[in-house]
Protein backbone atom coordinates (compact mmCIF):
# COMPACT_ATOMS: atom_id res chain seq x y z
CA UNK A 1 0.00 0.00 0.00
CA UNK A 2 1.51 3.56 -0.66
CA UNK A 3 1.90 5.49 2.22
CA UNK A 4 4.13 8.63 1.04
CA UNK A 5 2.60 11.68 1.20
CA UNK A 6 1.58 14.11 -1.57
CA UNK A 7 3.42 17.05 -2.45
CA UNK A 8 0.96 19.28 -3.62
CA UNK A 9 3.11 22.01 -4.64
CA UNK A 10 5.04 19.90 -6.79
CA UNK A 11 2.06 18.78 -8.64
CA UNK A 12 0.05 20.29 -11.83
CA UNK A 13 -3.35 20.19 -10.36
CA UNK A 14 -6.92 21.37 -12.23
CA UNK A 15 -9.61 21.94 -10.31
CA UNK A 16 -12.13 22.17 -12.77
CA UNK A 17 -11.22 18.14 -12.98
CA UNK A 18 -14.05 16.99 -10.54
CA UNK A 19 -16.32 18.57 -12.67
CA UNK A 20 -15.59 17.33 -16.37
CA UNK A 21 -15.73 14.00 -14.51
CA UNK A 22 -18.97 13.84 -13.36
CA UNK A 23 -22.46 15.57 -14.37
CA UNK A 24 -22.65 16.07 -10.88
CA UNK A 25 -19.20 16.65 -9.12
CA UNK A 26 -20.41 18.13 -6.07
CA UNK A 27 -21.21 14.44 -5.86
CA UNK A 28 -17.18 13.76 -5.61
CA UNK A 29 -16.82 16.27 -3.35
CA UNK A 30 -18.98 14.46 -0.57
CA UNK A 31 -16.03 12.26 -0.13
CA UNK A 32 -15.11 12.33 3.55
CA UNK A 33 -12.19 10.20 3.63
CA UNK A 34 -13.59 7.57 5.83
CA UNK A 35 -11.97 4.84 3.74
CA UNK A 36 -14.67 2.03 2.98
CA UNK A 37 -14.18 2.12 -0.47
CA UNK A 38 -10.83 0.60 0.18
CA UNK A 39 -12.17 -1.62 3.13
CA UNK A 40 -14.66 -2.88 0.47
CA UNK A 41 -12.52 -3.33 -2.48
CA UNK A 42 -10.87 -6.65 -3.24
CA UNK A 43 -8.37 -5.59 -5.69
CA UNK A 44 -7.04 -2.75 -3.38
CA UNK A 45 -4.31 -4.46 -2.08
CA UNK A 46 -3.06 -4.84 -6.05
CA UNK A 47 -4.05 -1.07 -6.45
CA UNK A 48 -0.82 1.36 -7.09
CA UNK A 49 -3.87 3.55 -5.71
CA UNK A 50 -6.10 2.57 -2.92
CA UNK A 51 -9.84 4.02 -3.71
CA UNK A 52 -9.65 6.06 -0.80
CA UNK A 53 -6.61 8.23 -2.10
CA UNK A 54 -8.00 8.34 -5.41
CA UNK A 55 -10.64 10.24 -4.34
CA UNK A 56 -8.45 12.75 -2.59
CA UNK A 57 -6.56 13.32 -5.55
CA UNK A 58 -9.70 13.44 -7.85
CA UNK A 59 -11.04 16.22 -5.55
CA UNK A 60 -7.36 17.76 -5.11
CA UNK A 61 -7.78 18.22 -9.32
CA UNK A 62 -4.28 15.66 -9.69
CA UNK A 63 -5.48 14.73 -13.26
CA UNK A 64 -2.19 13.29 -14.71
CA UNK A 65 -1.49 11.38 -11.77
CA UNK A 66 -5.12 9.57 -11.63
CA UNK A 67 -5.23 8.62 -15.37
CA UNK A 68 -1.72 7.07 -15.45
CA UNK A 69 -2.77 4.71 -12.75
CA UNK A 70 -2.92 0.82 -12.93
CA UNK A 71 -5.81 1.21 -10.55
CA UNK A 72 -8.85 2.16 -12.69
CA UNK A 73 -8.07 -0.48 -14.49
CA UNK A 74 -7.66 -3.44 -11.96
CA UNK A 75 -11.39 -2.01 -10.74
CA UNK A 76 -13.55 -5.02 -11.54
CA UNK A 77 -17.07 -3.21 -11.69
CA UNK A 78 -17.70 -4.92 -8.96
CA UNK A 79 -20.00 -2.69 -6.81
CA UNK A 80 -18.90 -2.84 -3.37
CA UNK A 81 -17.41 0.55 -2.63
CA UNK A 82 -20.35 1.80 -4.48
CA UNK A 83 -22.58 0.37 -2.72
CA UNK A 84 -20.94 0.73 0.72
CA UNK A 85 -19.75 4.42 0.36
CA UNK A 86 -21.84 6.01 2.97
CA UNK A 87 -22.03 9.64 1.09
CA UNK A 88 -24.09 7.89 -1.61
CA UNK A 89 -21.00 8.81 -4.71
CA UNK A 90 -21.51 6.69 -7.33
CA UNK A 91 -18.08 5.42 -7.46
CA UNK A 92 -17.86 2.59 -9.91
CA UNK A 93 -19.60 4.36 -12.64
CA UNK A 94 -17.05 7.14 -11.45
CA UNK A 95 -14.09 4.49 -12.59
CA UNK A 96 -15.89 3.93 -15.94
CA UNK A 97 -15.72 7.45 -16.54
CA UNK A 98 -11.98 7.39 -15.70
CA UNK A 99 -11.36 4.59 -18.18
CA UNK A 100 -12.95 6.40 -20.94
CA UNK A 101 -11.22 9.29 -20.47
CA UNK A 102 -7.67 7.06 -20.05
CA UNK A 103 -8.53 5.30 -23.28
CA UNK A 104 -9.58 9.23 -25.25
CA UNK A 105 -6.41 10.26 -24.47
CA UNK A 106 -4.46 7.38 -25.11
CA UNK A 107 -2.52 7.14 -21.48
CA UNK A 108 0.99 5.34 -22.31
CA UNK A 109 0.84 4.15 -18.74
CA UNK A 110 -2.74 2.44 -20.25
CA UNK A 111 -1.60 0.65 -23.36
CA UNK A 112 -1.24 -2.86 -22.00
CA UNK A 113 -4.91 -2.79 -20.08
CA UNK A 114 -6.68 -1.07 -23.26
CA UNK A 115 -5.09 -4.18 -25.50
CA UNK A 116 -6.21 -6.86 -22.77
CA UNK A 117 -10.12 -4.99 -22.38
CA UNK A 118 -10.12 -4.90 -26.35
CA UNK A 119 -8.91 -8.26 -26.83
CA UNK A 120 -11.03 -9.72 -24.42
CA UNK A 121 -14.45 -7.81 -25.60
CA UNK A 122 -13.57 -8.97 -29.45
CA UNK A 123 -13.80 -12.20 -28.49
CA UNK A 124 -16.74 -11.94 -26.36
CA UNK A 125 -18.61 -10.28 -29.40
CA UNK A 126 -17.64 -12.87 -31.91
CA UNK A 127 -18.80 -16.18 -30.00
CA UNK A 128 -20.57 -14.83 -26.46
CA UNK A 129 -18.25 -16.22 -24.74
CA UNK A 130 -14.31 -16.78 -23.92
CA UNK A 131 -12.03 -19.06 -26.17
CA UNK A 132 -8.57 -18.24 -24.43
CA UNK A 133 -6.36 -19.43 -26.92
CA UNK A 134 -7.57 -16.84 -29.67
CA UNK A 135 -8.17 -13.98 -26.66
CA UNK A 136 -4.08 -14.60 -25.51
CA UNK A 137 -3.29 -14.15 -29.63
CA UNK A 138 -5.20 -11.29 -30.06
CA UNK A 139 -3.68 -9.67 -27.08
CA UNK A 140 -0.50 -10.25 -27.97
CA UNK A 141 -0.86 -8.77 -30.90
CA UNK A 142 -2.76 -5.22 -30.43
CA UNK A 143 0.35 -5.19 -26.84
CA UNK A 144 3.55 -6.30 -26.88
CA UNK A 145 4.15 -9.32 -28.94
CA UNK A 146 7.47 -9.99 -27.92
CA UNK A 147 6.84 -9.86 -24.20
CA UNK A 148 4.42 -12.92 -25.13
CA UNK A 149 8.11 -15.10 -25.27
CA UNK A 150 7.34 -14.10 -21.58
CA UNK A 151 4.40 -16.18 -20.82
CA UNK A 152 5.57 -19.33 -23.35
CA UNK A 153 5.67 -21.28 -19.50
CA UNK A 154 2.54 -20.49 -18.15
CA UNK A 155 1.22 -20.84 -21.13
CA UNK A 156 2.53 -24.48 -22.25
CA UNK A 157 1.47 -25.41 -18.39
CA UNK A 158 -1.65 -24.15 -18.94
CA UNK A 159 -2.20 -26.14 -22.09
CA UNK A 160 -1.18 -29.70 -20.22
CA UNK A 161 -3.50 -29.21 -17.68
CA UNK A 162 -6.56 -28.42 -20.50
CA UNK A 163 -6.88 -25.02 -19.22
CA UNK A 164 -6.32 -23.42 -22.96
CA UNK A 165 -6.90 -26.11 -25.74
CA UNK A 166 -4.56 -24.58 -28.82
CA UNK A 167 -7.15 -26.07 -31.55
CA UNK A 168 -9.58 -22.85 -31.14
CA UNK A 169 -12.73 -25.35 -31.44
CA UNK A 170 -15.38 -23.67 -33.59
CA UNK A 171 -18.48 -22.29 -31.61
CA UNK A 172 -21.83 -21.73 -32.91
CA UNK A 173 -23.06 -18.17 -32.91
CA UNK A 174 -20.43 -15.92 -34.37
CA UNK A 175 -21.88 -12.60 -35.13
CA UNK A 176 -25.21 -12.97 -32.81
CA UNK A 177 -23.98 -10.80 -30.06
CA UNK A 178 -22.98 -7.49 -32.82
CA UNK A 179 -26.57 -6.06 -31.95
CA UNK A 180 -25.89 -6.04 -28.37
CA UNK A 181 -22.68 -4.36 -28.63
CA UNK A 182 -24.12 -2.08 -30.97
CA UNK A 183 -27.07 -1.18 -28.54
CA UNK A 184 -24.36 -0.60 -25.77
CA UNK A 185 -22.49 1.70 -27.91
CA UNK A 186 -25.64 3.21 -28.36
CA UNK A 187 -26.37 3.97 -25.20
CA UNK A 188 -23.23 5.02 -24.55
CA UNK A 189 -23.18 7.63 -26.44
CA UNK A 190 -20.03 5.80 -28.85
CA UNK A 191 -22.35 5.49 -31.68
S1 LIG B 1 -16.40 5.31 0.96
FE1 LIG B 1 -17.13 7.20 -0.01
S2 LIG B 1 -16.87 8.80 1.54
FE2 LIG B 1 -15.65 7.04 2.19
S3 LIG B 1 -13.56 7.43 1.36
FE3 LIG B 1 -14.64 6.19 -0.14
S4 LIG B 1 -15.56 7.68 -1.55
FE4 LIG B 1 -15.01 8.79 0.29
S1 LIG C 1 -16.02 -1.29 -8.05
FE1 LIG C 1 -13.82 -1.30 -8.47
S2 LIG C 1 -12.96 0.15 -6.96
FE2 LIG C 1 -15.04 -0.38 -6.28
S3 LIG C 1 -14.75 -2.08 -4.85
FE3 LIG C 1 -15.14 -2.99 -6.87
S4 LIG C 1 -13.10 -3.31 -7.77
FE4 LIG C 1 -12.86 -1.88 -6.05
Amino acid sequence: MPTEVINLTAVKRDPNFVDRLSPDGDLLRRCIQCGTCTASCPAAPAMDLTPRRMWRMVQLGMEEEVLRSKAIWLCSICYQCQVRCPRGIPLTETITRLKEMALAREVAASRESVAFYKAFTDVVRRYGRMREMEFMVRYFLRGNPLSAFGFAGLGLTLMSRGKVRPEMPKLGGEGRFDKLFERVAELEGLK
